[in-house]
């Protein structure tokens, strides 16, 4: 369960460390942009968002499932987080950003060795054109 929600979690390091590889230059959680994204590529004017499947209810997935005591307490809590999700996004467009979401299960369990290709297709999607790319297990 994802119970810890910190900065510097795995997925996003990994994130981090491909795209330093690649020579891409980035920033790190800028706090002067919509959702302060936790990482900012500003040569490709892109944000990315490391998504935890569980704080940001990620639709369908199997780690998003609320817990079984309190679910309305969660259920409440976490609409708040998917609502500002909405609006962040929608102000970064407007601001012409575009944008990377990768949710954490791409890079888990199954998905695990396959966050080479993943990334792979990200850094071909950085130096297309379009808006948004949305990564999921
Ligand atoms: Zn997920």
């Amino acid at each position: 369960m994802a119970a810890i929600r910190g900065k510097d979690t795995k997925p996003e390091m990994t994130v981090r460390k491909f795209l330093h590889r690649r020579g891409f230059r980035y920033r790190l959680h800028v706090k002067d942009l919509p959702g302060k994204p936790d990482i900012v590529i500003p040569k490709f004017r892109t944000v990315v968002f490391v998504h935890g499947c569980f704080w940001h209810r990620h639709k369908g997935c199997k780690n998003a499932v609320l817990p079984k005591t309190n679910p309305d307490f969660w259920e409440k809590k976490l609409k708040g987080n998917v609502k500002r999700d909405r609006k962040n996004l929608e102000a970064l467009r407007n601001m012409g950003w575009r944008i990377v979401v990768v949710w954490e299960c791409a890079m888990k369990g199954k998905n695990a060795g396959e966050t080479e290709v993943i990334l792979d297709r990200t850094a071909e999607w950085l130096t297309g054109k379009d808006e948004i790319l949305v990564i999921s297990g």
